[in-house]
C-alpha cells in the first residue's frame, strides 16, 4: 500500500512499510508495542500495526525524554514515535521481517493510551490459550498473528469472489433478513414484530425463495454475500449464523452452473492462496451413487485413495452364492447385504487393542462389528477370521482389494447403506490418523444425481434430501407420482422415492463446501412436488404463495447454488473450526462471550411486543466452552 494512503497526523508510515532504501528520512509511527527490550541505554521497542512490525530505538544520550517515557512504556501501549530512519548496524539485522533491515531511532515518543496486562500473550502466535478466553477478549485475540492472517485471507476470500461475479455479469442484490419462514430443514429464528402484534417474522435460513423470484423479475444473474440463520445445534462447522455465497443463474442447465462455479472457485482459490494448488481441474465427478460405493459417503475426501471394495465376487463359490465358510459374511450376502472392504495402509502391525478401538468405533457408527484381516510383512494373512476362510480364501480377499504387506484389511458385514457409511467414516478417520492427505492441496470434488426425496416414515410424506425447489432429471420426471395416484397421499411405494434430483454439491478436502440445483420452475411440477413433501394445497398457499404465484408469470429456467464461506474460508486457512475465520463467533450453547448474549430483555421490551415468557429458566450465565467443543 503507497504511503500516502496511509498517512496522517500519526504516522508518515506503517509499521510495515520502511525499507533500507528509505535510510535517513525522518519518519514517524504509531501503533501497539509488541515488545520492549531494556539495554539501559539503549531501549527497544517492535512498534506492531496490522501491516507488520518495525524496531524502534531509544537512546537515552540522543533523547533524554523520550527515553524517560520509553521506560514507563509496556507491552500493548499505544504510542507515536518519530525520528530517524537507519540502516542497522550490520549482523543484527532481522531476516525474517520486510523492515528488518532498518530501525527508526526515535528523538521523540509519546504514549497515546496504556494498556492493562493482557490476559494472554499477543506477541506468542503458538501459546496454547483457553478459548473461552480468547472469545471473552476477542479484540485482543484478533491482534494476534495467527487471527490477523486469517481475518485478511478471509478479506481476500470475498474480495475475489465479487471480482469474480461482477466481471461474469452478476448483479449483487441484497435481500432482507426479516422474512418469512424458509424451509431448509432447520429451526427458524423467529422475530415478534412490534406492529402487528402477535406476529413474526423469520429469519432466513438462506434466501433461496427471494433469489428465485429475482429470476422471474428478469436479474437473470444474481449473487450475494448472504447472512443466514437456522437455530442448529452446533458443530465445529455449523454457526447459528452464518455466510454463504448464494447465487443464482437463469437460462440455465446443471453444466452451465457447475462450470461457472468451477472455473469461479479455482480463480477464486488462486487469489486467496496462491501458494495451495488445486489438486485437479476439471474437478471429478462422481454421481451420489458412486461416491457412496467408493468412498462411503457424500463429501468424500479425494487426496487419498483407500476405495471401498466389494467382497461378494470373492466370495462366491462356483454356483454364484456365497460360500466363504465365515458364516457372518454368507448370511449377509444371501440376506442381499453387502461385505465391503478397506486397507488401512500400514497398520498390519495393530495390537489387539488397537484392532478393538477400530471395531468399537465401527459399532458406533452403527454396524454390528467390524473383521480384519492383517497381511503380514512377511505375507502370510493373519487374523480371527482366517480360521473360517482358510488360508487360501484369506489371501485370495486380501490380494483381490490390493493389501500390501504391513497393510490391515477391515471389513464390514452389513446392509449395503450401513456397510458403506461405516466404512466411509472410518477411511476418513484413518485418512486423518494416518495423514494420508497432503495438508497442501485442495481437493475439490462435484457430487451429483442425489435423490430427490427420502421417505419421512413419522410424518408419512417425502422429505426432499437437499432443497424442497430442487428440478428432477428430465428422465425421472413421469416418477414424481404416488403409488395411489392421489398426489395428496404419499406412501413409501411411491415411484418418487426412485427420482434423482437436478443437484450438485460441491465437496473440499472431505467436508461439504455447498451445493445447489437447477430447479423447478414450472407452477404444476412445483405443486406436485409439494405435495409428495406433504404439503396441502392449503399449506402450499401459506408458506408458498408467492413463489407459486411468480410461476404464472414467465418463470425462466434456472438454478443455482450456495457456498460456506465460513467453510471455504476455514479450510483455505487450514483449519478445523469455522470459530478460527469468524471474527465474532458463538460458542457450542450459542453465547457471544465478549457481549455476554443472548440475555434477558428488559420488562418494557416485552410488553411493547406483547410478549410473556413461560417457565423460562432465567438469565443464563455465559458458560465457558467445554473442551470438546474446540473440534
Ligand atoms: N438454498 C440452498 C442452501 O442454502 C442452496 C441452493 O440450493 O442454492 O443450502
Amino acid at each position: 500500500m503507497p504511503p500516502s494512503q496511509l498517512a496522517s497526523p500519526y504516522r508518515t508510515h506503517s509499521c510495515g512499510e520502511l525499507r533500507a532504501s528509505d535510510a535517513g528520512i525522518e519518519a514517524r509511527l504509531s501503533g501497539w508495542v509488541h515488545r520492549r527490550r531494556d539495554h539501559g541505554q539503549l531501549i527497544f521497542l517492535d512498534l506492531r500495526d496490522r501491516h507488520g512490525l518495525t524496531q524502534v530505538v531509544i537512546d537515552s544520550s540522543d533523547a533524554p525524554a523520550a527515553h524517560a517515557t520509553a521506560s514507563k512504556v509496556r507491552a500493548e501501549f499505544v504510542v507515536t514515535a518519530s525520528g530517524k530512519v537507519a540502516k542497522r548496524l550490520a549482523g543484527t539485522e532481522n531476516r525474517r521481517l520486510p523492515t528488518g533491515e532498518i530501525e527508526l531511532q526515535a528523538t521523540d515518543l509519546s504514549i497515546l493510551n496504556e494498556s492493562k496486562t493482557p490476559p494472554f500473550y499477543i506477541n506468542e502466535p503458538d501459546a496454547p490459550i483457553d478459548e473461552a478466553l480468547r472469545l471473552k477478549y476477542r479484540y485482543l485475540d484478533l491482534r494476534r498473528e495467527p487471527m490477523a492472517e486469517r481475518m485478511l485471507l478471509r478479506s481476500r476470500l470475498v474480495h475475489a469472489i465479487r471480482d469474480a461475479h461482477h466481471r461474469a455479469g452478476f448483479v449483487e442484490v441484497e435481500t432482507p433478513n426479516l422474512i418469512k419462514a424458509t424451509p431448509e430443514g432447520a429451526r427458524d429464528f423467529l422475530v415478534p414484530s412490534r406492529l402487528q402484534p402477535g406476529n413474526v417474522y423469520a429469519l432466513p435460513q438462506s434466501p433461496q425463495q427471494l433469489k428465485q423470484l429475482l429470476m422471474v423479475a428478469g436479474v437473470d444473474r444474481y449473487f450475494q454475500i448472504a447472512r443466514c440463520f437456522r437455530d442448529e445445534d452446533l458443530r465445529g462447522d455449523r454457526q447459528p449464523e452464518f455466510t454463504q455465497l448464494d447465487l443464482e443463474m437463469s437460462f440455465v442447465d446443471e453444466d452451465a452452473v457447475m462450470s461457472f462455479v468451477e472455473a469461479m472457485i479455482v480463480g477464486v482459490s488462486k487469489a486467496t492462496v496462491p501458494e495451495r494448488p488445486v489438486l485437479s481441474v476439471p474437478f471429478p465427478r462422481l454421481t451420489y451413487a458412486e461416491a457412496m460405493d467408493r468412498y462411503g459417503s457424500d463429501k468424500p475426501d479425494l487426496r487419498f485413495g483407500m476405495e471401498l471394495v466389494n467382497l461378494a465376487p470373492e466370495l462366491a463359490g462356483a454356483d454364484g452364492k456365497a460360500s466363504s465358510g465365515f458364516r457372518v459374511f454368507d448370511g449377509t450376502l444371501a440376506a442381499g447385504g453387502a461385505v465391503k472392504a478397506i486397507v488401512a495402509p500400514g497398520l498390519g502391525g495393530a495390537s489387539r487393542r488397537e484392532t478393538d478401538e477400530l471395531t468399537e468405533a465401527a459399532r458406533g457408527y452403527g454396524a454390528g462389528g467390524l473383521a480384519h484381516l492383517a497381511v503380514e510383512t512377511a505375507g502370510s494373512v493373519k487374523g480371527p477370521i482366517v480360521k473360517f476362510l482358510g488360508d487360501d480364501r484369506a489371501e485370495q480377499l486380501v490380494a483381490a482389494v490390493g493389501a500390501s504387506p504391513g497393510d490391515l484389511v477391515l471389513i464390514v458385514a452389513d446392509t449395503e447403506k450401513v456397510a458403506n457409511e461405516v466404512l466411509g467414516k472410518l477411511r476418513a478417520d484413518l485418512g486423518t490418523r494416518l495423514r494420508l492427505a497432503d495438508q497442501n492441496v485442495l481437493s475439490y470434488a462435484w457430487i451429483t444425481r442425489f435423490p430427490m426425496y427420502e421417505w419421512d416414515a413419522e410424518n408419512e410424506r417425502w422429505h426432499a434430501t437437499h432443497n424442497p425447489f430442487s428440478g428432477v432429471l428430465p428422465e425421472d420426471e413421469e416418477l414424481l407420482v404416488t403409488a395411489t395416484g392421489d398426489p395428496y397421499r404419499p406412501s413409501p411405494r411411491d415411484p418418487a422415492g426412485r427420482a434423482r434430483a437436478m443437484q450438485y454439491d460441491i465437496v473440499l478436502n472431505g467436508w461439504e463446501l455447498g451445493g445447489g440445483s437447477v430447479r423447478i420452475w414450472r407452477r404444476d411440477l412445483l405443486e406436485r412436488s409439494f405435495a409428495l413433501q406433504g404439503q396441502t394445497a392449503e399449506a402450499m398457499r401459506e408458506k408458498f404463495g408467492a413463489i407459486l404465484d411468480a410461476f404464472d408469470y414467465g418463470a425462466p429456467p434456472h438454478g443455482g447454488i450456495a457456498l460456506g464461506i465460513d467453510r471455504w474460508a476455514a479450510l483455505l486457512a487450514n483449519q478445523t473450526n469455522i470459530r478460527e475465520v469468524m471474527a465474532f463467533p458463538k460458542t457450542q450453547s450459542g453465547s457471544d462471550l465478549m457481549l455476554e448474549a443472548p440475555s434477558p430483555p428488559e420488562p418494557e421490551q416485552l410488553a411493547e411486543l406483547g410478549l410473556r415468557f413461560v417457565g423460562a429458566k432465567g438469565p443464563t450465565s455465559s458458560e465457558p466452552l467445554k473442551p470438546d467443543s474446540v473440534a
